[in-house]
C-alpha cells in the first residue's frame, strides 16, 4: 500500500491536469447541496466526497467517529478530535479514493458520495474561536517601517526577537465569494488639522496564510516549537482587508482596530499540514540569535507559491503580486510557541494568520501599500487602468499552491468583490 503523500498514488476519480486537488491533497471543507444540511467534504479533482454519506454507509470507523462529526455546520467537531484521528481519517479517505481498492469505486451508491464541486455551496469551514494576526514577514515589516518611520531603522528593536502579533476579531472572518462593502471611518487627511469621517480612500488587501489549530493545552501550559505542528490542523489563504487611512490615524498607541476588523476573507478548503509535509523548506538564518524558547529543529517553513490578481468590473484579471509563504522570517512553530509561552491557551478552530507575506523583489510585495509604494507608483492593469489602492467593484483574487515531483497541492482561491460604502 502506498502512503497518502506518495506521488505514485493515483485516484480512480479523474483529476484534470493542473488541478489543485489531486489525491495527495484531500483538503477539508463544509458544503451543502440544494439548500440541504451542511456536511464535511473532501475535495478530489472537480468533485467533493461527502463524508457524512461515507460514514452512513459504514465506510468509516464507527468506534472513532460519530455521524455528527460529518453532518455539521463546521469542521470544529472533527478538529476537536486532534491530530491522530484526523490523520487516520485522511489516510482512510486516501485509500478509498485510490486505485488500490474497488471498495468505494464499485459502490452502487457512489453518486451520493461524490458530487461535482460546482453543484455545491461552500461555507465557512470553521467557527473561528480566537483569531490572531502576526507580522512575520521581514520584507513587509521593513517596507512599512521604511515608508512610515525611518529607512535607517525600519525594523523596531523588538522585531527580530518577538514574532509580533495582535488579537483580532474572529466574527468578521468570512468566506471568499462574499462581497464586502468599503468601510467608513475616521481619518486624518495629510493637509488637515481635524479628522474627517467617510468611506475609506485607501482600501488594501494583505496577502497572508492562516493556520487553524487542533486543541492546545490547558491554560497555564505552553507549546514548544517541537510540539507546535501537533497542534495545527491545516491552512487557508487569508486576505486581511485593511483600510490604510483609517489605520494610520487610529493605530497609535494600541495597534490595529477598525481598519482591520470589518472583514478578512479566506479560501474554502483547508489544506492539512499532513498534505503540506513534503513542501517543508528551510527558513532564513535568524540573526541575532533568538531566545531558547524560539529556537527550533528541522524545517517549519513551507514552499507555497502565492499570487494576487485584481480584476476590474467586467474586465480581465491582472497579476499584481507573486510571493511565497517560505519568505516568512518567523515560522508557524515559532508563532505558536510564542503565543503560548505565557500560558495562553488555544482551542480547536482558532485561526492564526501569518501577517502580510512579502519577498525581497518588488513584484512579490503582498499589499498595495507596498506595491504602489504608498500610492507613489501606480500599477498598470491589463485594461490600461491604474491602481494605487483597491477601487469599488474591483475583485481581488488570491491563489496558492505547492508543487514538487509533479504533485500540486493547491488551495483553490479566495476571491472577493469590493462594493461601494453603504
Ligand atoms: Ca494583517
Amino acid at each position: 500500500m502506498l502512503a497518502s503523500n506518495d506521488p505514485r498514488r493515483q485516484s480512480w476519480v479523474e483529476v484534470p491536469e493542473g488541478s489543485d486537488f489531486p489525491i495527495q491533497n484531500l483538503p477539508f471543507g463544509i458544503l451543502s447541496r440544494n439548500g440541504g444540511p451542511k456536511k464535511v467534504g473532501v475535495a478530489i479533482g472537480e468533485y467533493a466526497l461527502d463524508l457524512s454519506a461515507l460514514y452512513d454507509f459504514g465506510m468509516l470507523d464507527i468506534k472513532t467517529y460519530r455521524h455528527d462529526h460529518f453532518e455539521t455546520d463546521t469542521l470544529n467537531p472533527l478538529i476537536s478530535l486532534g491530530k491522530e484521528k484526523n490523520r487516520a481519517l485522511r489516510e482512510r479517505i486516501s485509500y478509498l479514493l485510490s486505485t488500490e481498492t474497488d471498495e468505494l469505486k464499485n459502490n452502487t451508491k457512489r453518486d451520493l458520495f461524490l458530487v461535482k464541486i460546482d453543484e455545491l455551496d461552500m461555507h465557512m469551514p470553521v467557527k473561528v474561536g480566537d483569531y490572531t494576526d502576526f507580522y512575520s514577514s521581514e520584507d513587509h515589516a521593513r517596507n512599512v517601517g521604511t515608508m512610515f518611520r525611518d529607512p535607517d531603522n525600519a525594523l523596531l528593536p523588538n522585531w527580530k526577537h518577538i514574532p509580533v502579533g495582535y488579537h483580532g476579531r474572529a466574527s468578521s472572518i468570512i468566506l471568499g465569494g462574499q462581497a464586502i462593502h468599503r468601510p467608513k471611518g475616521q481619518m486624518m487627511p495629510a493637509d488637515a488639522d481635524q479628522p474627517v469621517f467617510g468611506p475609506c480612500k485607501l482600501l488594501d488587501f494583505e496577502l497572508e496564510m492562516a493556520f487553524i489549530t487542533y486543541p492546545g493545552k490547558a491554560l497555564g501550559d505552553s507549546i514548544s516549537t517541537s510540539e507546535a505542528e501537533d497542534h495545527i490542523f491545516g491552512m487557508v489563504i487569508f486576505n486581511d482587508w485593511s483600510a490604510r487611512d483609517i489605520q494610520k490615524w487610529e493605530y497609535v498607541p494600541l495597534g490595529p482596530f477598525l481598519a482591520k476588523n470589518f472583514a478578512s476573507s479566506i479560501s474554502p478548503w483547508v489544506v492539512t499540514m499532513d498534505a503540506l509535509e513534503p513542501f517543508k523548506t528551510d527558513g532564513p538564518k535568524q540573526e541575532p540569535e533568538v531566545l531558547p524558547y524560539l529556537k527550533y529543529e528541522g524545517q517549519h517553513h513551507y514552499d507555497v507559491d502565492l499570487q494576487v490578481f485584481i480584476q476590474p468590473d467586467g474586465g480581465e484579471a491582472s497579476l499584481v503580486s507573486h510571493s511565497n509563504y517560505k519568505y516568512m522570517y518567523w515560522n508557524v512553530a515559532q508563532q505558536l510557541a510564542h503565543h503560548t509561552v505565557n500560558g495562553c491557551n488555544i482551542h480547536a478552530g482558532d485561526m492564526m494568520a501569518s501577517g502580510t507575506i512579502s519577498g525581497k523583489d518588488p513584484s512579490s510585495f503582498g499589499s498595495m501599500l507596498e506595491l504602489s509604494w504608498k500610492g507613489t507608483k501606480p500599477l498598470k492593469l491589463k485594461d490600461g487602468s491604474e491602481r494605487k489602492f483597491i477601487q469599488d467593484h474591483d475583485t481581488v483574487i488570491m491563489r496558492g499552491f505547492a508543487e514538487k515531483n509533479d504533485v500540486r497541492i493547491g488551495f483553490g482561491e479566495v476571491s472577493t468583490k469590493v462594493l461601494p460604502a453603504k
